[in-house]
């Protein structure tokens, strides 16, 4: 049976007004298994309605009265995460085992994080000197907006909402109506925990109703947006007639820099990790792989090697590595990148291939990991985001060559550096315009620490102080002494 998934609006589960539903489909088997709201500016309009309606008690509450709430959300979803796992898995066609490792851990402590970290948060300070004392008082913004995409559901949808409300904001969240499902359950552990009505609302439906209408909303204060950079650009433009506070997090070009002084087989088995997790769709995986010339033939085929070696599969089995594409047009638009390789000259290594499945996922979206060489530096594969299983790989000669080369992009999101000489290691990530640098790792987060893309990749910052900044307005009042 279908099973319909609904709005969270003012502490209730409801159905959209035009009662209209977009199809849901599950990745590793190409069929439908269920309906989502396609909601439109009535219903938005209701839930910013809530919102308001809600945002005067709930900015009154300490940061300890609202922490306690989030804590139980937190502790309801570890209650859940078995069950969560697996709908993430369903929703999006990634490996259950990563679902279970990474998406469900993460978004308990997106929780847990800024409730411990707000503890000693004070709402005003001030400045004195000899002839005025300066009370500086924070304040939350009012009713904020999240917008997330399909790629990690309940991980980046709690990681807007969480510090939104902790400050005393109240949310309107637009999850991509791709994935809906884990927010719907949220949804559901809001009412179990009763949180206070109208403090969270989760209205599903299309980028080009919903997310449209948040933008022009004349009472929705902020918007924390994450997606690719064209929806950004439009969010921008679009949100400046109302003068929204605005965090946009967005796509990526990320290289992985590779010295022949870095320790080899550590390397090795991070970059497949960084390559491919996800199927490649993760914003911060490195899709354009930079091998300092000494030790190219080697890494090819020692890469390659794993790379065929990685087992693509059922995303429901423990064993599987590498799941199936989240959608049907992502599907085919990573298979356009695909067809390109040959006209821009460029030599499929390993993967190239849609990957025939059998039984439970045999019309599933299934794409072969992908490693390409010989493109040039402005191929349309080189400078695109993908966001897919496609790396390319490219040479250097020197350390400036490389700078210049990770630098050839629009996009300035993250890299990846690998040397064991870290003054070296750090002279280059200084050069490196990512607003994300790792050097000898990847994914590892602090949570304390800033996140966000530099150029096009990014506008404001998240995470940490950032994110409890960009929820709060302050305000200076000024006392002649
Ligand atoms: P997307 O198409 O930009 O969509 C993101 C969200 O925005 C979705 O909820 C989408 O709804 C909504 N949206 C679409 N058009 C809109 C509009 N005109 N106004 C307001 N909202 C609108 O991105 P995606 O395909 O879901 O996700 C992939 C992209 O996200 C990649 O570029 C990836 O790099 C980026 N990403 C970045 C980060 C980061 O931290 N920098 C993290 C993860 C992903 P619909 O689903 O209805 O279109």
């Amino acid at each position: 049976m279908i099973e319909v998934i609904k709005n969270y609006v003012n502490g209730e589960l409801t159905a959209p007004s035009s009662n209209n539903y977009i199809d849901v489909f599950e990745p590793a088997t190409g069929k439908i298994y269920s309906h989502v709201p396609n909601s439109d500016d009535k219903d938005t309009d209701f839930a910013v309605s809530a919102a308001k309606k809600a945002f005067p008690v709930w900015s009154k509450h300490s940061i300890k009265t609202r922490s306690n709430y989030l804590l139980k959300l937190a502790s309801e979803i570890k209650k859940d995460s078995e069950d969560l796992a697996f709908y993430e898995s369903r929703d999006t066609g990634k490996p259950i085992s990563l679902a279970r490792r990474l998406d469900i851990p993460r978004a308990i402590e997106n929780f847990t994080f800024f409730s411990d970290y707000t503890q000693n948060f004070t709402d005003y300070f001030t400045f004195e000197s000899k002839d005025s004392k300066n009370h500086i008082q924070k304040s939350p913004l009012g009713v904020v907006a999240c917008i997330t995409p399909w790629n990690l559901p309940l991980y980046l949808l709690t990681w807007k909402i969480v510090p939104a409300l902790i400050m005393g904001n109240t949310v309107v969240a637009k999850p991509s109506e791709i994935t809906p499902y884990t927010a719907f359950k949220l949804a559901e552990i809001c009412k179990r925990i009763n949180l206070p009505p109208g403090v969270l609302n989760i209205i599903n439906g299309s980028g080009d109703k919903v997310g449209k209408r948040i933008t022009n909303h004349p009472d929705i204060k902020a918007i924390s947006f994450t997606g690719g950079t064209e929806t950004g650009g439009k969010i921008f433009s679009k949100a400046s007639r109302t003068f929204k506070k605005l965090a946009l997090e967005m796509g990526g070009k990320n290289p992985a820099i590779i010295f022949e002084d870095c320790n080899y087989d550590q390397m090795l088995e991070t970059v497949i990790k960084s390559s491919f997790t996800n199927q490649g769709q993760i914003c911060l995986c490195s899709s354009r792989l930079l091998i300092d010339e000494s030790i190219y033939e080697k890494f090819k085929i020692d890469f390659c090697e794993r790379v065929s070696k990685i087992r693509i599969g059922d995303p429901n089995d423990t064993e599987t590595q590498f799941g199936a594409i989240t959608s049907k047009p992502h599907f085919d638009k990573i298979n356009h990148y695909i067809n390109l390789i040959d006209k821009e000259n460029g030599s499929i290594l390993v993967g190239g291939n849609i990957k025939k499945m059998d039984n439970r996922c045999e019309k599933g979206w299934f794409i072969e990991p992908t490693v390409v060489e010989g493109l040039g530096i402005d191929s349309q594969l080189n400078k695109d985001e993908i966001f897919g299983p496609i790396v390319t790989l490219q040479t250097f000669s020197s350390e400036e060559g490389v700078i210049k080369l990770a630098n050839k992009t629009k996009y300035g999101l993250s890299a990846t550096i690998w040397s064991e000489d870290i003054s070296k290691a750090n002279r280059v990530a200084e050069k490196i315009d990512s607003g994300v640098i790792w050097i000898n790792c990847w994914m590892v987060r602090d949570l304390r620490t800033p996140f966000g893309g530099l150029k096009q990749s990014g506008y404001g910052k998240e995470g940490g102080e950032d994110a409890l900044r960009f929820f709060t307005e302050q305000k200076n009042i000024c006392i002649q002494s």
